[in-house]
């Protein structure tokens, strides 16, 4: 089975959106009054402005610029912070709305595919496919594998689990130690519909009881996954991976993408290059601040030290050419700013045109999706993103979810704060 395309509902009938500069998320240079026809919700023409024909109704985007909906290709959407003793008194419904509310926020910030790497069930990828909910159309990985006591574990020494790990339709997490394991669960999460798999090569932060530079899934175990995905069609695999030894780890036993990439020595970027292994740096999480009024003086050092290594490791991988996916970790950096992370690329050595292709092209292509998602060409779905700020000189501003003034999903408009679609005639 090869990927498959999370459907929304298509917007009937023909529109033609004129006027706009074109940055189609192709790489090729912005194109000043151009025309994009949709027919069906699917792009049918984009380039020049022809003129006018009759009966096809035209939105005049005179003024703005006109993308394609961006791909974040690292969210956690069910990941919203809660004091512990609000949680314990919860319904199941508040959890299940108050995800209902981010996937809205994450659909208007720009985001109009979103690849969730590890907490969302499958129940929220459905209710999207139907227009239930409007939200990103979703890939998940459901769960990620890790060894017990690792980066997937949420058990603290005495058993009990931490308050996030408590929220309602939360999967089970793929704690996995011998290779029995790894089969049974990767076949588990392929039957429960699982479109990419996530291991964690090594240790996080935020786990209870591990540490970064512990070893999590080893390369032979990468390579077992790997193969089972085969055996089902195919499917992504990828890496959370913190230190050196688990990129390569990752890269040698054939994962497709490695998620952070901290710590990347030149000889794994070089295998990485030879690969064509994606990096997906969150560099909005990495770069987040801690609260200088709460945090000890030694915890902001070490941040700030962390932030130093990091960057100069994926500024070292953009350098050598390695394949870059935008990426955030919302959930850990707050949703709905999934877009300042394009100015988090530029400041990494990508071109703000580059950025762009990383926050769509490029996530559309690791998701295997690149056929019907990712640019503004013919053939492809009516997800767009409309805007006044100018990407290639301002990309920071595109940060703030209300400089995303309308977006298109399928053609059919989920948010236009300006009436530029819905008033087409
Ligand atoms: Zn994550």
């Amino acid at each position: 089975m090869a990927a498959r395309l999370p459907t929304t509902p298509h917007a009937p009938g023909a529109l033609r959106l004129v006027g706009a500069t074109l940055v189609d998320g192709t790489g090729a240079p912005p194109r000043a009054d151009s025309e994009v026809e949709l027919r069906d919700g699917v792009v049918t023409y984009a380039g020049p402005r022809r003129p006018p024909a009759a009966g096809i109704p035209v939105a005049d985007l005179t003024g703005t610029w006109l993308l394609p909906g961006f791909v974040d290709t690292h969210v956690h959407l069910s990941m919203v912070p809660t004091a512990p003793e609000e949680q314990r008194g919860r319904f199941p419904e508040e959890d299940v709305l108050e995800v209902a509310e981010v996937l809205r926020s994450t659909l208007h910030a720009g985001v109009t595919t979103a690849r969730d790497l590890d907490g969302l069930t499958p129940g929220y990828r459905n209710a999207v496919a139907r227009g239930t909910v409007t939200g990103p159309r979703l890939h998940l990985a459901i769960a990620m594998l890790s060894p017990t006591g690792g980066h997937a574990d949420p058990v603290r020494p005495n058993g009990s689990l931490p308050a996030w790990a408590v929220r309602s339709g939360m999967p089970e997490p793929g704690v996995v130690d011998t290779d029995d394991d790894i089969v049974r669960t990767v076949r588990a999460l392929l039957r429960t519909g699982a479109d990419a798999i996530k291991v964690s090569t090594s240790g996080g932060v935020g786990s209870p009881t591990d540490d970064p530079d512990d070893v999590g899934i080893t390369e032979e175990q990468v390579r077992l996954v790997v193969r089972l995905v085969r055996e089902r069609g195919g499917r992504p695999v990828t890496a959370h991976a913190l230190t050196d030894a688990a990129a390569r780890a990752a890269v040698l036993g054939g994962a497709s993408s490695i998620e952070h990439g901290y710590a990347l020595s030149d000889e794994t970027i070089a295998l990485m290059v030879e690969r064509g292994t994606v990096l997906v740096p969150t560099l909005s999480t990495l770069l987040r601040e801690l609260d200088p009024a709460t945090a000890s003086e030694e915890r902001l050092r070490h941040r700030a030290a962390l932030h130093e290594r990091g960057l100069d490791s994926v500024r070292r991988a953009v350098a050598a050419g390695v394949p870059v996916a935008l990426g955030t970790d919302a959930g850990v950096h707050p949703h709905g700013r999934n877009l300042a992370e394009l100015a988090r690329l530029v400041q990494v050595g990508l071109s703000p045109l580059a950025a762009v292709t990383a926050g769509t092209l490029q996530g559309a292509r690791l998701l295997g999706l690149e056929a019907r998602l990712g640019s503004v060409e013919p053939g492809k779905e009516g997800d767009l993103v409309i805007t006044r700020v100018d990407p290639l000189t301002d990309v920071g501003a595109l940060a703030d979810a209300a400089s995303v003034r309308a977006v298109l999903q399928s053609g059919r408009v989920v948010k236009d704060l300006d009436g530029l679609v819905t008033t087409a005639s």
